[in-house]
C-alpha cells in the first residue's frame, strides 16, 4: 500500500542506525544534492575505461588458457571500486545517503579506500573501521582520499563498531557484507561477469570451463555465478578460501552460522564469519588454500609476468593453477579465468617480505617449487 509522506524508512536490520526522517526527501534543496551525486558516480564510470583480460603464459601444447582479469587498473586501485561505486548509488538512490552525513563502512581496506574516494567525490564525509592488523598503504590511501580511519584489535567487531558509529554521528552504515550481492547490476550492465564473457568473444575457448573468484564479501562470487545461470552457459565457479576463514566450513557443512575465531591473514579475502552477501548456492566449489601457497602463487606471478599483486591474487592463482592441472591431466582442453585483484605494492613489506614471511611461521618453499615443477612438466606433486 502506498502511504503518502515525505522520506521512507531503511528496511530494518540488525545493529542498523535509527532513520530519522529528519530530511524530507522531497526538499528540492536535497533533490539537487541527490541528482548532482548521481551524475558525479555515473561520470566516474563514463571517464573509465575496460580492465584488461591478460594472458597468463602455459605451454602451448597444453591446449588451455590461463587469463587474469586485471582488477587492479581501476581509479583506486582494486576490484572494490566497482562494488563501492555500486554501493554509493544504492545508498544515494535509496536515500540513505545524505548531505553533510557520513558514510560508515565495516572494511579490511580495499573498499575503504574505494568508499573515501566516493564519498570524496560526493562530498560526504568517510569513517572506515578496520582491523588494526590492516597494511598502513590502505590507512594512508583512505586519508589522502580524506577519509577518516577507525582501529578495531578484534576483527569480529568490525560490524558492530560501524553500526555504533553509524548511529553516534547520524550517518549511513553502509555495509558491504549485507549489500555487496544486491547492489550489483547482475544480469549485466557491464559487471564484471559479462565483461570477462565479452572480452573472450575472440579467444580460441570463449567460454571457460571455470571461473575463479575469491570471496571476501562474496559479492564477486555471486555476481559471477548469477551470470553465468542467466547466460545459460556451462562455466563453473570456484571460490578458493584461505586460512582462519569459515566459509569453506560453511559450504560443506551448509551451516550459515559457521566461525572462525580470528582474522584471515590474506587481506581483503576469507571471513570470521558467513556474511550475508556469500551466496554459498550459487557457488559450484570451494578449495581451502594454504596462506604459504597464496603467496608462493603471487610471487610466481610476478616470475611469469612481471606483475605484482596482493596476496588474495594468489590465492586464486593456486586455485586456477590447481584446476589447470587437473584439465590437464584429464586431456581437456579449454580456458580457466581468475581474477588479478589488487596491486602487489600495498603488500611490499607484507607478502613481498621475507621478514614478514618468517614472523608468521610461512614457509613458502615447497609451495613455490610445486608451481614451478608444475609449469615446467606439467606435473602435479601432491
Ligand atoms: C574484496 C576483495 C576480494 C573479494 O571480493 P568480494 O567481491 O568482496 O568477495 C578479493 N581480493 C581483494 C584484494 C579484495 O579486496
Amino acid at each position: 500500500m502506498h502511504t503518502d509522506r515525505a522520506g521512507g524508512s531503511e528496511p530494518s536490520r540488525a545493529g542498523a542506525a535509527p532513520d530519522t526522517l529528519d530530511v524530507d526527501r522531497s526538499d528540492p534543496e536535497y533533490r539537487a544534492w541527490l541528482k548532482e551525486a548521481v551524475r558525479r558516480v555515473k561520470a566516474d564510470a563514463n571517464r573509465s575505461a575496460d580492465t584488461h583480460l591478460l594472458h597468463f603464459p602455459l605451454p602451448d601444447s597444453w591446449e588451455i588458457d590461463l587469463y587474469l582479469k586485471d582488477e587492479s587498473t581501476h581509479p583506486t586501485g582494486s576490484l572494490k571500486h566497482r562494488l563501492a561505486r555500486s554501493l554509493f548509488l544504492y545508498g544515494l538512490c535509496n536515500g540513505w545517503i545524505r548531505p553533510g552525513r557520513p558514510v560508515i563502512e565495516a572494511s579490511s581496506g580495499s573498499t575503504a579506500v574505494s568508499e573515501a574516494y566516493f564519498a570524496a567525490l560526493v562530498g560526504v564525509p568517510f569513517i572506515a573501521v578496520m582491523p588494526r592488523t590492516t597494511s598502513p598503504e590502505k590507512t594512508r590511501l583512505i586519508e589522502f582520499h580524506g577519509g577518516r580511519c577507525h582501529s578495531v584489535d578484534d576483527p569480529r567487531t568490525v560490524y558492530e563498531v560501524s553500526a555504533r558509529l553509524a548511529a553516534e554521528t547520524g550517518g549511513h552504515y553502509m555495509d558491504q557484507f549485507t549489500y555487496a550481492e544486491r547492489a550489483t547490476d547482475w544480469r549485466g550492465n557491464n559487471n564484471i561477469a559479462q565483461s570477462i564473457y565479452q572480452q573472450l568473444e575472440r579467444e580460441r575457448y570463449p567460454e571457460p570451463a571455470w571461473i575463479v573468484a575469491t570471496a571476501g564479501t562474496g559479492g564477486t562470487s555471486a555476481t559471477i555465478a548469477r551470470y553465468v545461470r542467466y547466460m545459460q552457459y556451462d562455466t563453473r565457479v570456484c571460490v578458493p578460501d584461505p586460512e582462519n576463514s569459515c566459509f569453506f566450513d560453511g559450504w560443506v557443512s551448509g551451516d550459515p552460522g559457521a566461525v572462525s575465531d580470528c582474522g584471515s591473514r590474506i587481506e581483503g579475502i576469507g571471513r570470521p564469519r558467513m556474511e550475508p552477501s556469500f551466496l554459498a548456492c550459487a557457488v559450484d566449489r570451494m578449495m581451502k588454500v594454504p596462506d604459504a601457497a597464496s603467496i608462493a602463487a603471487v610471487r610466481a606471478l610476478e616470475q611469469a609476468m612481471g606483475r605484482r599483486a596482493g596476496g588474495s591474487t594468489g590465492t586464486g592463482l593456486w586455485s586456477a593453477l590447481r584446476i589447470v592441472a587437473e584439465m590437464l591431466s584429464e586431456g581437456r582442453t579449454g580456458s580457466v579465468v581468475t581474477l588479478m585483484c589488487d596491486p602487489g605494492d600495498r603488500y611490499l613489506d607484507k607478502y613481498y617480505s621475507d621478514a614478514w614471511l618468517a614472523d608468521q611461521g610461512l614457509d613458502i618453499r615447497p609451495h613455490a617449487a610445486a608451481i614451478s615443477t608444475f609449469l615446467t612438466t606439467g606435473g602435479w606433486a601432491a
